[in-house]
C-alpha cells in the first residue's frame, strides 16, 4: 500500500473504509490542535452481539510509527474477507486508529507539544489526547487490548504481552504464525532493557515497579490496572517495507482473535 503522510487524509480514508465495512458508530472524542491544523481523535465501534467479548484496538500513539494506522486502514479495507468477517462476527470492537495526529504530521514519537503520550497514563493532568482516551476508557473493561507500534532500531518483530496467571499466553501462537509467513523475529535475550524469549517480553517480570513510577505509565499498563486482563503490544521493525509491517500487524490481530474466540472459517492469514 502507498504510504500517506497527511494525518487528515489518512483519517478520512480510515473513516470511509470503516463506513463501508459497516461500523455502527464513528465518534469524534475531541479536536487535536497543532500549528494551525486540527484533526479529531476518532473512535470507531463495531458491534455484534452484546454477550460477545469486547476488544480494544489502537494505533498511532507514537507519530513516527506510521505502520499502525496504515494497518488499521488495510484491515478495514479487507473487513469482508471470510477469515476477518468470521472473527468480527464474534467480537465487539472499539478502535482508535490514530491517537497522535500531530506527531504523525511531524513524524515525531511525541505529540506536537513534545510529549510522549504513551507515558501520560498515570498523570492527573495528562496531555489532551490522553485525557480524551482516559475519559472514554476509565470504566470500560475489555477481554483484550491490542496496540500496534513500531521500533525504529529493531531488526525483527517482537511483542509485549500481559496476561493473567491462570491462563496461557497468546504470544507464542503469534510468533509461530509470523515465522511461518517468513517474517524475522527479534530473538535477543534482552529487549528494551527487559528479559525476552523468542521475541516475547512479559512486562513486569524483571522490571521493578519503580520503573513505571519514574517513567510514567504506558497505555497498556493503564488498561491492565483498570481491569483489562490481557494486553498485547506489537512492535514491527520500521526498517522493513511498509507492506510487510502492515501484514505483521494484521497477523498479530487475527491470531490474537483466533486464540480468544477459537478458529472459524478460512485459516488463510491476511
Ligand atoms: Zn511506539
Amino acid at each position: 500500500m502507498e504510504q500517506i503522510h497527511d494525518p487528515a487524509v489518512l483519517l478520512n480514508e480510515i473513516i470511509s473504509a470503516a463506513e463501508k465495512a459497516g461500523a455502527q458508530k464513528i465518534r469524534k472524542l475531541g479536536p487535536v490542535h497543532w500549528d494551525n491544523k486540527e484533526v479529531p481523535l476518532v473512535k470507531i465501534l463495531f458491534r455484534s452481539r452484546p454477550e460477545n467479548p469486547r476488544i480494544l484496538l489502537s494505533a498511532g500513539i507514537h507519530g513516527d510509527e506510521p505502520a499502525g494506522p496504515h494497518s488499521i486502514l488495510s484491515l478495514l479495507q479487507r473487513w469482508n474477507d471470510p477469515l476477518l468477517s468470521s472473527l468480527l462476527s464474534r467480537i465487539n470492537l472499539d478502535l482508535f486508529p490514530l491517537i497522535n495526529p500531530g506527531g504523525f504530521a511531524k513524524k515525531t514519537r511525541q505529540n506536537a507539544n513534545g510529549i510522549d503520550l504513551n507515558r501520560e497514563f498515570a498523570k492527573g493532568h495528562p496531555a489532551q489526547e490522553v485525557r480524551y482516551l482516559m475519559d472514554d476508557l476509565r470504566y470500560r473493561e475489555y477481554a483484550i487490548s491490542v496496540e500496534f507500534h513500531e521500533d525504529i532500531d529493531a531488526r525483527g518483530f517482537y511483542l509485549y504481552e500481559h496476561f493473567p496467571e491462570y491462563t496461557r499466553p497468546f504470544a507464542p501462537a503469534i510468533i509461530k504464525r509470523l515465522e511461518e509467513e517468513g517474517f524475522t523475529i527479534l530473538k535477543d535475550p534482552v529487549i528494551e532493557g527487559m528479559p525476552a524469549e523468542n521475541g516475547i517480553i512479559h512486562p513486569g517480570r524483571g522490571r521493578k515497579k519503580s520503573h513505571f513510577r519514574r517513567h510514567g505509565w504506558p497505555k497498556a499498563i493503564y488498561m491492565f490496572r483498570h481491569g483489562t486482563p490481557r494486553t498485547i503490544t506489537a512492535e514491527t521493525p520500521t526498517m522493513v517495507p511498509l507492506d510487510d509491517r502492515v501484514r505483521m500487524h494484521g497477523i498479530t490481530l487475527v491470531t490474537a482473535l483466533e486464540e480468544l474466540c477459537g478458529r472459524g472459517g478460512s485459516t488463510t492469514p491476511p
